[in-house]
């Protein structure tokens, strides 16, 4: 391991899931770290998002408080599983739950509700510097005294100087042209998803639909051509939210999220169990959101030609929904950075971004795909070959995914490419 010297100084760019997780891993692994987040309040946005248990295993490293604060939040499914129909109606087969680990647990919950609980660890719990309402307008390598070795420019005009610049900016990152050298074009994934989440009370109030709510928590797919639609309750049967992912071939521009129209979801539902029709009628229509699916090929690299600027999260690689791995890729990625610049030191930041991309690279393009091989499995069903074999409809849980242990993989090969555990460094890094 790196002697201790000046600590590390990173830069983060964005609070997003990415950015926190980075944020979280330097700070324990002693670096000095500030997260610059352009929105000027954080607040409880967007709807449903899972984290694997290899997610789980992070938070629960980070802090057990962390995991007890969200496993409210969460979907319970223990007793309910997840219910596969087909899209006219009939029970396929029920995906029983794992039993919970507490040591790894699977979340899946409101996005807002679990950033929220992590933001503030971040901030009140860990003490760490979380700037908002700082939109950051370029970033840099090179500093004029030579001091910092990378920095950014936030709109304000004010320039920070650290000694690495964690660019989580999202999908239309800011950071991914400097480290490319070009602008990247989004490209449409050829489908979008109508999403909503509202409160239980018109669910409940009807005999039809009560039974998604009224004993707990639950979770329903009704799976189609080309089209399939996920209806989950949460936190006790109190929430409610569904998602509905169908083609849809719109241009990605700098948009990609628009409010909804129930008439267009019910256009969707011709020739289907009614039931689908009857829970999207309980969704208030200004909770409704047509959300454009971006899909992007794997970016040539993540790490900038000087070595001090790198990329995670969506900015270095956009998920679809349907591997719901997109989150949980993002934290596996913060604390493989704060691993690789504990092990490499100051004077190796380069070496220690080259080592995350190499540790990272193809474990993030082989997840990426699972998102289409999910989706294609669901919506080019054979319903003969389903028939016999229903569980070929559940979703996978692949220990590939799932039993990842991130950090210890990051231990284990910077332990090769950096040193060994008794502190010396081998010389000559192998990146
Ligand atoms: C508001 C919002 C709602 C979302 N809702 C859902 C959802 O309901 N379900 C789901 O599965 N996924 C949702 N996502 C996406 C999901 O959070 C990510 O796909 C995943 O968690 C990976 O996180 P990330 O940190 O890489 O990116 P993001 O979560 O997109 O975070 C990026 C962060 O960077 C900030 N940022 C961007 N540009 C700049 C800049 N120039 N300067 C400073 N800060 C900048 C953004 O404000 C944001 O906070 C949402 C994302 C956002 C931002």
């Amino acid at each position: 391991m790196s002697s201790p010297t000046k600590p590390i100084n990173v830069i983060v760019i964005g609070a997003g899931f990415a950015g926190l997780s980075t944020a979280i891993s330097c700070h324990r692994a002693g670096l000095n770290v500030t997260i610059y987040e352009r929105a000027p309040a954080l607040q409880p946005l967007g709807d449903i998002i899972s984290f694997g248990r290899n997610a789980g295993l992070i938070f629960a490293r980070w802090d057990r408080a962390l995991v007890d604060e969200m496993l409210p939040l969460s979907i319970d499914l223990r007793h309910h599983g997840f219910r596969i129909h087909k899209y006219t109606g009939e029970h396929v087969t029920t995906q029983h739950s794992v039993p919970r680990d507490m040591e790894a647990p699977t979340i899946n919950g409101h996005r807002g509700e679990l950033h929220l609980v992590l933001v503030r660890y971040v901030t009140e719990r860990l003490g760490v510097e979380l700037r908002l309402g700082c939109e950051v307008v370029s970033c840099f390598e090179g500093t004029p005294d030579g001091e910092g070795r990378a920095g950014i420019e936030l709109a304000s005009g004010e320039k920070v100087y650290g000694d690495v610049v964690i660019g989580c900016d999202g999908v239309h990152s800011k950071a991914r042209e400097l480290v490319l050298g070009h602008e990247t074009k989004l490209q449409s994934s050829g489908y979008a998803i109508f999403r909503a989440w509202f409160d239980n009370k018109d669910i409940i109030a009807d005999p039809l639909t009560r039974h998604l709510c009224e004993n707990g928590d639950t979770f329903n797919g009704w799976i189609g051509p080309d089209v399939h639609f996920l209806v989950s309750s949460l936190k006790g049967g109190k929430d409610v939210c569904w998602v509905l992912t169908h083609k849809d071939d719109s241009n990605i521009t700098d948009r990609w999220s628009f409010p909804g129209k129930l008439a267009d979801v019910y256009k969707i539902f011709e020739g289907w169990d009614p039931i689908c029709r009857r829970i999207v009628s309980k969704t208030p229509e200004d909770s409704l959101i047509d959300w454009k699916l971006i899909w992007q090929d794997p970016l040539p690299t993540w790490v900038s030609k000087g070595g001090h600027i790198a990329l995670a999260g969506d900015s270095a690689h956009a998920f679809l929904p349907t591997s719901t791995q997109g989150a949980t890729q993002a934290l596996e990625d913060g604390v493989t950075i704060a691993t690789c610049l504990k092990w490499a030191g100051r004077e190796r930041i380069p070496e220690a971004l080259r080592a995350f991309e190499k540790i990272r690279y193809d474990r993030v393009c082989k997840v990426q795909e699972t998102g289409k091989t999910t989706r294609e499995r669901w919506h080019k069903a054979s319903w003969d070959e389903v028939e016999r074999n229903p569980k070929s409809l559940e979703l996978p849980r692949e220990d590939w995914i799932l039993g990842h242990d991130a950090e210890g993989h990051a231990e284990e090969m910077c332990e090769r490419i950096f040193g060994d555990r008794s502190g010396n460094m081998r010389g000559e890094s192998k990146i």
